[in-house]
């Protein structure tokens, strides 16, 4: 069968090491494709996006490291972490406005662990999911995995995927987390508290398309205005959250 070269490292990769990518790329099983993280469908990935994705781990990496690791044993209740996932893979700094998807690689005769992350602003956070997937097990009976999916906008490399978790309640635990850090109110119960952002992007809808009517000149700026109140009333206001998180992740070294 033919033999490929490694797009990354160039290495002459059989068969059997070849890892194929979305746009026809192969890299090499062995060193390269073990640089991405596991939760990586490398399939549906090109080649940019790997080359990305793996300059996103060297800086989620320091970032887990300088910012996450040092929180680990905090005294103060705000500046506590949140492990998300029965398996510790997704942990949220709130004080930091940050959340970690973390991978730990254990190594043979090597004692201890090391541990690489990407590391995301929560106020990019736009999607989190509950999906499922039905397989058979070895006796042919259907065995049912549960998912979180979670997608970030505006993040090149590894923008979405998919962690593994034991039941929807986990997932429900997990959405109700990030409804509340959002502020984002999903029950009828609470319809009076979101109501007043939701008044406020009707009435900024409203003006737009005054603007419009009246041919007026700051159009733009009340139809951009309009907009931003939507997402306010549907993702919950995430300024503050942005401002926290950058600042925070301009100290990594
Ligand atoms: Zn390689």
């Amino acid at each position: 069968m033919t033999k490929q070269n490694c797009a990354l490292c160039g290495t002459e990769i059989g068969l059997l090491a070849q890892q194929k990518l979305a746009d026809g790329n192969y890299i090499c099983r062995k060193v390269c494709a073990k640089k991405c993280l596991k939760v990586m469908d490398l399939m549906h990935a090109t080649l940019d996006q790997v080359k990305t994705h793996i300059q996103q781990i060297e800086f989620g990496t320091k970032a887990w490291e300088q910012i996450f690791v040092p929180l680990m044993k905090t005294k103060v209740k705000d500046e506590k972490l949140k492990y998300l996932c029965q398996n510790g893979q997704l942990v949220v700094s709130p004080s930091t406005g940050l959340v970690a998807l973390i991978q730990n690689d254990y190594k043979f005769f090597v004692f201890g662990k090391t541990t690489r992350a990407c590391v995301y602003r929560l106020a990019d956070l736009y999607r989190y999911e509950y999906e499922t997937e039905v397989t058979k097990d070895s006796e042919g009976k259907d065995v049912t995995k549960h998912f979180c999916y979670l997608g970030f906008s505006g993040v090149s490399g590894l923008s979405d995927f998919r962690l593994p978790i034991s039941s929807q309640s986990d997932f429900l635990s997990i959405e109700k987390y990030f409804n509340t850090l959002f502020g984002i109110q999903k029950t009828l119960r609470n319809v009076g508290n979101n109501f007043k952002s939701q008044i406020n992007a009707a009435k900024a809808v409203a003006q737009a398309v005054k603007a419009v009517k009246d041919k007026d000149a700051d159009m733009e700026a009340k139809a951009a205005g309009a907009v931003e109140a939507l997402d306010a009333a549907v993702y919950g206001d995430r300024t503050e959250w942005i401002k926290k998180a950058d600042i925070a992740l301009a100290t990594v070294k």
